[in-house]
């Protein structure tokens, strides 16, 4: 079995503090590296060793597969951790690393190309035996045929890219007339997007929960599941709030959904962490796709099985098998994530900048994921996170009350945070019930917009 002495670790922000973290307990070197951007950024200065691997825009620096390369070569790393977005799940990003003998640090090369495809993936999901959302076989190109499957699922269908990710390149098609510019702007987005216009159609679900369930896989033909995260908080089918364990499911519809899934998965020849996602709407699972990585919202599992995924992660990576049976696997408690975003909470600015004063939220059952600290400054290149709030307790009720607390302690100056946003949340009825669907989050920030206009 290969031993890991060295990582290097190929990311940024709160997410390369995580990987770090584990790292450093498992007695694994690290090895930063950073655009010049994030010189002065907590990750560089927390790692081993630091290495500048070029200028702000990501292309030139995070995503630059050579120059990440020649890091591991100079620092004698034996392995890659990529994280989450960036080079995560990129092909052959993880072909170069594996032809230079060293560890990807996540699933085998294949895999990410078959699930990168969506179309791909939806055809593997289907072969494993899940349930998968009704839609077009392959490729659509074609208007007419695209008419005909459409009446053939019924309206309202959903034209999705099958490079997608980030919940970008999606067009709802409510008619006929609608679909043929659905198609159209969802192709030359796809294209100027992902590079790849081409796209696929599925029937648009209209109250659907996202339930997406985590995976633990080893290389030796082990696969256990660690239950589910409800991520139905979401705006422009981004996630803004994830919670374990879901409000929706019975203990025996998870151990059933969680199985199958794993028996999927195992059948797939997968290792590494993975998350399968699925639509879930009148008690019936639909999969929309599987993530090849770990996933922003880890942390909500982890709180609740008391395991460090990554740290499982690493070592499926060096080829241990599973230290852990799925009847090892626990769940206590109740757990949500917010994810603190640099942004308006209510028209979705972006706000980078210096962070003038930074104090994080503490106490029992409370986590922070963060890698701001009193005078970092925020670079306007990456993505607006700032951080996760991640909180536990015994219940859902408690988990709320804590959550509430936990913002209340938050200090964040300088920039503009979306915590007004998570405190609006938290207070809904609908959320505190817990019967809510994907399309939530946005028909609560309209009427939220419409009493504000009122009350003028
Ligand atoms: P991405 O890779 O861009 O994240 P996903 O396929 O994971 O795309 O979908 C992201 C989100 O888009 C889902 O969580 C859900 O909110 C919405 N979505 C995807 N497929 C459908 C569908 N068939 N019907 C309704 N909503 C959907």
């Amino acid at each position: 079995m290969a031993k890991i002495n060295k990582i290097v670790i190929a990311n940024r922000g709160e997410i390369a503090l995580r990987l770090i973290r584990a790292a450093r307990e498992m007695g694994i070197a690290t090895v930063a590296v950073h655009s010049t951007a994030d010189a002065d950024s907590m990750h560089a200065r927390l790692a081993d060793e630091a290495v500048c691997i070029g200028p702000p825009p990501s292309k030139d620096s995070y995503l630059d597969k050579r120059a990440i390369m020649s890091v591991a070569e100079l620092t004698g790393a034996d392995a890659i951790h990529p994280g989450v977005g960036f080079l995560a799940e990129n092909q052959e990003f993880a072909e170069m690393v594996e032809a230079h003998d060293l560890i990807f640090v996540g699933p085998s090369p294949r895999h990410l190309g078959l699930m990168g495809d969506k179309i791909a993936a939806k055809q593997a999901a289907i072969e494993a035996g899940l349930p998968v959302v009704p839609g077009s076989d392959g490729a659509i190109s074609d208007v007419d045929e695209a008419r005909k499957l459409a009446r053939d699922i019924g309206y309202p269908v959903l034209i999705k890219a099958a490079s997608g990710g980030g919940g970008r390149g999606m067009k709802v098609a409510r008619s006929d007339e609608e679909l043929e510019s659905a198609l159209s702007t969802a192709s030359r987005e796809a294209k100027a997007a992902f590079g790849d216009p081409v796209v696929y159609i599925e029937k648009y679900l209209d109250n659907p929960r996202h339930i997406e369930i985590q995976i633990l896989a080893d290389a030796h033909g082990n696969v256990i599941h660690l239950g589910e995260r409800d991520c139905s908080v979401q705006r422009r089918h981004q996630k803004v709030v994830e919670e374990a364990p879901s409000p929706a499911l019975s203990e025996e519809l998870r151990a059933e959904i969680g199985q199958r899934t794993a028996d999927a998965v195992k059948f797939l020849g997968y290792r590494s962490v993975g998350t399968v996602e699925y639509l879930y709407q009148d008690g019936e699972f639909y999969f929309i796709e599987m993530n090849t990585r770990l996933q922003v919202e880890h942390p909500v599992t982890e709180m609740i099985t008391g395991l460090d995924l990554v740290e499982h992660q690493i070592r499926v990576a060096a080829g241990e098998k599973l230290s852990l049976r799925q009847e090892d696997v626990k769940f206590d408690g109740h757990a949500f994530e917010l994810r603190v975003n640099a942004e308006h909470p209510f028209n979705f600015m972006p706000s980078p900048g210096l962070v003038t004063a930074y104090h994080p939220p503490g106490g029992v059952g409370v986590r922070v994921d963060s890698h701001m600290f009193a005078g970092y400054r925020m670079p306007p290149h990456y993505d607006s996170l700032a951080g996760k709030i991640i909180v536990r307790a015994r219940d859902r009720e408690l988990a709320i009350k804590r959550c509430l607390r936990a913002l209340m302690e938050t200090h964040i100056d300088g920039i503009t945070t979306n915590l007004e946003l998570h405190d609006f949340i938290l207070r809904q009825d609908a959320f505190r019930s817990g019967d809510i669907t994907i399309h939530w989050l946005e028909q609560a920030l309209e009427e939220r917009e419409v009493a504000a206009g009122a009350g003028k």
